[in-house]
């Protein structure tokens, strides 16, 4: 007879460990499957995001930051003297978070009762999991219910093949062990500004190539164009229109990227270059032919508003289904499977989803844009608040940027908030509970900011709406 369980979750990132755990709390027999394992053949936790993707980003973006912030301490009257960056203790100190935290896992799963189950998992009929441990020995699991939360892996393209040390994806990115006095970077997306605002404060000539004209063509245009001109100004050279078409290899210690734009065929060289274009979904040996989910049009699993597969009682989350590919929003999807299973109603709210680039100052929005409004029709207000005008935005010497609020013209309520500012990524909280509230800009206006905090930029901005920001100049006519 083989082991049954209540669950059984395929993937241990933060879809499937918050999906696992919480099942767990909902008193479900529970078993998480994870193939990724650790030079010592132990499972490892957490996925993309604590491994290689949001939480050793974060580190390093954090440390050099600080670095920048440092070298440019004489603002405040401190005198500092040469400022230097020991690479390896800053890549030391990111691998020590990520292991910490996805050691956390580990201590959560035992605490909460889920079972880890070592290996590569396979769904099969009848909502049956075979599980390949590393050793080649196949178990096959019963369950009631299967969550799949296989997640995601980097796009690589033709033209740039990935070369040790050399052309990178997100994982090679994280590990450069020295500052390169050259980077390039295919793809201005959330990951090549991030990678590229790294090495570019640690003094790197950083170029980054992005195929398409328009620049984060799915942010606010106001976003988008703020953090053009700040981008400009950091020395990050964002080339649009330009579309790698091939590299090589020089010496086996330079890479020569070739490129098209508007112009023609021209080329750089350059000591690392990491590609950024994109990931997809993971499903390669996850299911069986028989198994009864099915793949949409672009290899993502089909799943319904609620992550309900073409299969009876098999869900999937987080990167490997529709939707964007964030951490919290595959969190998100996990608490309502699990609460779904557990019999609970449970809706997630796709409306409400905020986005962080997390460069500085950090990109943030939730809900729609403008120029998404405006093509919907829907007739809007729009307030705006610059971080110039902030008392304690000054006092942090961390004025660049804006706070954005559009409201529906008719109802005041609140439609989208999109923010460019040195800690926009916290800011965008206050925009997606008020959203979640289904807040009006009025309701903002009426609640009460302390003095003095970045926070105010969101009051002044709701006031704005009605062109009646006190700190700026914006009556509107009558
Ligand atoms: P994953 O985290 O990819 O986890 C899937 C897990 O399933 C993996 O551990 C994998 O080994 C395992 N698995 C797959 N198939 C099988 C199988 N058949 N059997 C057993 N195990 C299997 N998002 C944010 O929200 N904020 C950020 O700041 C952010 N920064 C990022 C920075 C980088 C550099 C990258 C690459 C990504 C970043 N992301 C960020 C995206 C975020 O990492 C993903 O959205 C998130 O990890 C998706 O979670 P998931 O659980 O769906 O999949
Ligand atoms: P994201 O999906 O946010 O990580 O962004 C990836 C970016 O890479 C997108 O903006 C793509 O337009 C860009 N991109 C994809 N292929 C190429 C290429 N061959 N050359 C340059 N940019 C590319």
């Amino acid at each position: 007879m083989s082991q049954k369980f209540d669950v059984i979750v395929i993937g241990a990132g933060p879809g499937g460990y918050v999906a696992a755990i919480r099942a767990a709390q909902l008193g479900l027999k529970t078993a998480c499957v994870e193939k990724w394992i650790d030079e010592k053949g132990a499972p490892v936790l957490g996925g993309t995001c604590l491994n290689v993707g949001c939480i050793p980003s974060k580190a390093l973006l954090e440390s050099t930051h600080q670095f920048h912030k440092t070298q440019h301490a004489d603002v405040h009257g401190i005198a500092t003297g040469e400022v230097s960056m020991d690479v390896p203790k800053m890549v030391a100190r990111k691998d020590k978070i990520v292991k910490n935290l996805t050691g956390g896992i580990g201590g959560l799963f035992k605490a909460n009762g889920v079972t880890t189950l070592q290996g590569m998992g396979k769904l099969l009929a009848d909502k049956k999991v075979e599980v390949t441990a590393a050793d080649g020995t196949a178990t096959v699991y019963e369950a009631d219910n299967v969550i799949l939360a296989s997640g995601s892996v980097p796009v690589n393209i033709p033209p740039a093949p990935l070369t040790e040390g050399l052309i990178l994806d997100n994982a090679g990115a994280l590990d450069i062990d020295e500052t390169p006095k050259r980077l390039g970077v295919i793809g201005a997306g959330v990951i090549g500004l991030e990678m590229g605002s790294v090495w570019a404060r640690l003094g790197t000539e950083v170029t980054v190539l992005e195929a398409m004209d328009e620049f984060l063509g799915a942010a606010d245009k106001d976003v988008a164009k703020e953090a053009a001109k700040i981008f400009k100004k950091q020395k990050l050279d964002i080339k649009l229109g330009a579309r790698c078409t091939g590299t090589e290899i020089i010496d086996g210690k330079e890479v020569l990227v070739k490129y098209t734009d508007s112009e023609g065929d021209k080329e750089i060289v350059v000591d690392k270059l990491i590609v950024a274009v994109g990931r997809k979904p993971q499903t390669n040996g996850l299911l069986s032919e028989d198994c009864g989910v099915k793949l949409d049009e672009r290899g993502f699993i089909f799943v319904d508003e609620q992550c309900k597969t073409a299969a009876p009682g098999v869900y999937a989350i987080g990167d490997s289904v529709r939707g964007p590919m964030l951490a919290h929003k595959a969190s998100e999807e996990g608490i309502m499977v699990a609460d779904i299973i557990a019999g609970h109603k449970a809706q997630m709210n796709y409306d409400v989803i905020p986005s962080i680039i997390y460069t500085h100052p950090e990109l943030a929005w939730v809900g729609k844009t403008e120029q998404e409004l405006k093509a919907d029709g829907v007739a809007i207000k729009v307030g705006k608040f610059p971080f110039a005008a902030s008392g304690r935005a000054m006092a942090a010497d961390d004025t660049d940027g804006f706070v954005k609020i559009i409201a529906d013209e008719a109802t005041d309520r609140i439609l989208g908030v999109h923010m460019v500012g040195g800690i926009a990524s916290e800011l965008i909280a206050q925009a997606a509970i008020a959203m979640e509230f289904c807040s009006s800009a009025e309701d903002l206006q009426l609640t009460v900011f302390a003095h003095p905090t970045v926070s105010e930029a969101v009051h002044e901005a709701a006031l704005a709406v009605d062109g009646h920001a006190i700190h700026i100049a914006n009556r509107k006519k009558r």
